[in-house]
């Protein structure tokens, strides 16, 4: 038999986006579910040292954080559910939505906090090295480099805004772009090429991440040139990648309207253009990406869901 959960507040993700709309639900006496998805806890489960997470005066460990999280979000009455939604019906409230399970998802409201993953290049060495010189985020790990060497990769405005923010910590910045010419926003380029610590490689595809020392970090970059062909290597101390991101949205393709995949919401909201479905977090935010403000966003979430559900009550009243 299927088994069906009936919510007032469903969120789906564990990052910290849902877990924080989760606190601040089961604060208000919304008893929300959780439904995990395919990474309980989100990017930070793949990140080991964070340092910029208030509150905590040493470098504590992305995962424990989450663990953190999760704990106190259970403690204060959310239900966490390790499954992973596959199909969703918005058209008519309560929503319904199934999990990977077979169980039955029955809410008043949703709030989507089901984040998104950095891409990566997918050359040797890139896996391997994260973690030890590869990163996917400057404003994560930039101060580790303080005083060396980085490359980043890409050309579009992350890659230049993280080649700029990484001049605060290393006076040796270099962007590696497969073309010639930048995609970035043109003040945004006008800024990286008046900066004298960063310089730019064109027309270079990186072809390895390279490994060395002990203990084991990168030590440098092969390089292909995309017109000809040519080898060349970089040494550096920190690889950044930043070639975009992918928002976890392909459930909500052609039922909610998306921006370049992310979720749009009524600007300074997280109300979507379907009243009583929310979305907070990376999965809406293609700009700031950290885990506070992704926090910041659930916490908003649950009070729109708040100020939405007793919105819904009054009226059921006077109707009665
Ligand atoms: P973009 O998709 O804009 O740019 C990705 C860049 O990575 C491109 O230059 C692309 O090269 C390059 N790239 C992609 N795949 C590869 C690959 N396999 N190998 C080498 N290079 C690759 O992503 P962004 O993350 O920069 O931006 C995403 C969106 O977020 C944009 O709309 C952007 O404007 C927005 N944004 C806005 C910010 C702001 O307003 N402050 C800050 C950050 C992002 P190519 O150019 O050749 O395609």
């Amino acid at each position: 038999m299927t088994a069906t959960h009936s919510t007032r507040m469903l969120i789906l993700g564990s990052g910290p986006a849902g877990l924080s709309a989760a606190i601040y639900g089961a604060r208000a006496g919304l008893a929300p579910i959780v439904v995990q998805g395919m990474q309980p806890g989100g990017q930070l489960t793949i990140t080991t040292d964070v340092e910029n997470y208030p509150g905590f005066k040493d470098v504590i460990q992305g995962p424990w954080l989450m663990e953190q999280m999760q704990a106190q979000a259970e403690h204060v009455g959310a239900q966490m559910m390790y499954d992973q939604i596959v199909d969703i019906d918005l058209s008519e409230r309560p929503f319904r939505l199934k999990g990977d399970s077979g169980t039955l998802y029955v809410a008043d409201t949703l709030v989507i906090c089901t984040g998104a993953q950095a891409k990566w290049l997918g050359v040797p060495g890139e896996e391997h090295l994260q973690g030890k010189g590869v990163s996917a985020c400057a404003t994560c790990d930039g101060f580790f480099y303080r005083g060396k060497k980085v490359v980043v990769i890409g050309g579009g405005n992350t890659a230049v805004e993280e080649a700029l923010y990484l001049t605060n910590h290393s006076h040796d910045v270099t962007l590696i772009h497969r073309r010639d010419s930048l995609r970035a926003e043109k003040i945004l380029q006008a800024r990286l090429h008046a900066h004298p610590n960063i310089k730019v490689l064109w027309n270079k595809a990186v072809d390895q991440f390279v490994g060395g020392g002990t203990p084991e970090g990168l030590v440098g970059v092969d390089l292909i040139d995309t017109v000809t062909g040519e080898k060349s290597h970089v040494t550096t101390d920190g690889g950044f990648v930043a070639i975009g991101h992918h928002p976890a949205t392909e459930l909500f393709e052609g039922k909610l309207p998306l921006d370049e995949g992310y979720i749009v919401v009524e600007k300074g909201t997280t109300r979507t253009a379907i009243p009583g479905v929310f979305a907070a977090g990376d999965v809406t935010d293609k700009i700031y990406r950290q885990a506070v403000t992704a926090a910041g966003m659930g916490c908003m979430a649950a009070l729109d869901v708040e100020k939405f559900l007793a919105e819904q009550d009054f009226e059921e009243l006077v109707e009665a």
